[in-house]
């Protein structure tokens, strides 16, 4: 008879025994990025591409925890699996916390970044540096088809510049300055955002957290 080797069974039984999660975005760098920072937990992370129809949960929530919770929920519900969902923003002091959990509709969802950054730094006109102080926040959660299991926030404090600079990165990157850094978000090496962004801090906390729910 054919038989497998001991050890290629034991990994084989293993990997059936995981834990399967689905990161519930579409957005290749924050795949990505999760990836990457979850390499070392014995979870095996799905697509949400490979569930076909997933709904495109509306993100109404007046927080970021709670934009998060409701999507993990609701795609969990609907994967009948555990799903762990993100939701991120830009909040900035001088305007009452704007655009915050609308960052990414803030002057129409349509509307390019660099137009966004634009009428922000024009909103921001006349403010003094140190009152331009403004964060990052990034919030993840994790659930079961029936509760939540987890939810983590970590932030990114910085200023917001008077004029941007750098060309790397992303959406409002080229005007969130880093006096730890001297640069703004879009002028640090990707290696270098990623070790201080809110999503990366918010991703050690999460697979810290998910450890322990795993072990
Ligand atoms: P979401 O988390 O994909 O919903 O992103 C929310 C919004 O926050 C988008 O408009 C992003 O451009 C912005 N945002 C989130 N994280 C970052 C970042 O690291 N750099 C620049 N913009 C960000």
């Amino acid at each position: 008879m054919n038989r497998k080797p001991f050890s290629e069974s034991v990994s084989f039984v293993l990997l059936t025994m995981q834990k399967r999660i689905v990161i519930g975005t579409s957005n290749q760098k924050k795949k990505g990025e999760i990836r990457e920072i979850l390499a070392g937990i014995p979870v095996k992370l799905l697509d949400l591409e490979d569930f076909k129809n997933a709904p495109d949960v509306v993100e109404d929530g007046a927080t970021f925890e709670e934009n998060a919770t409701k999507k993990a929920r609701e795609l969990a519900n609907y994967c009948k699996m555990w799903v762990m969902a993100d939701d991120s923003g830009l909040e900035v002091d001088a305007l009452g916390k704007k655009p915050g959990v609308l960052s990414a509709r803030y002057c129409g969802k349509e509307t390019g970044y660099k137009e966004k950054c634009q009428r922000l730094l024009e909103e921001m006109k006349g403010v003094a540096f140190d009152k331009r102080t403004a964060r990052f926040r990034c919030s993840i959660a994790l659930a079961d088809p029936h509760k939540l299991l987890l939810v983590v926030e970590a932030k990114c404090e910085g200023l917001i510049a008077t004029v941007p600079h750098g060309f790397k990165g992303f959406g409002y990157d080229p005007i969130f300055y880093v006096p730890e850094y001297g640069q703004t978000f879009a002028e640090l090496k990707p290696e270098e955002k990623n070790r201080i962004s809110h999503r990366a801090l918010a991703l050690r906390l999460f697979s810290e957290r998910l450890m322990e729910l795993v072990q």
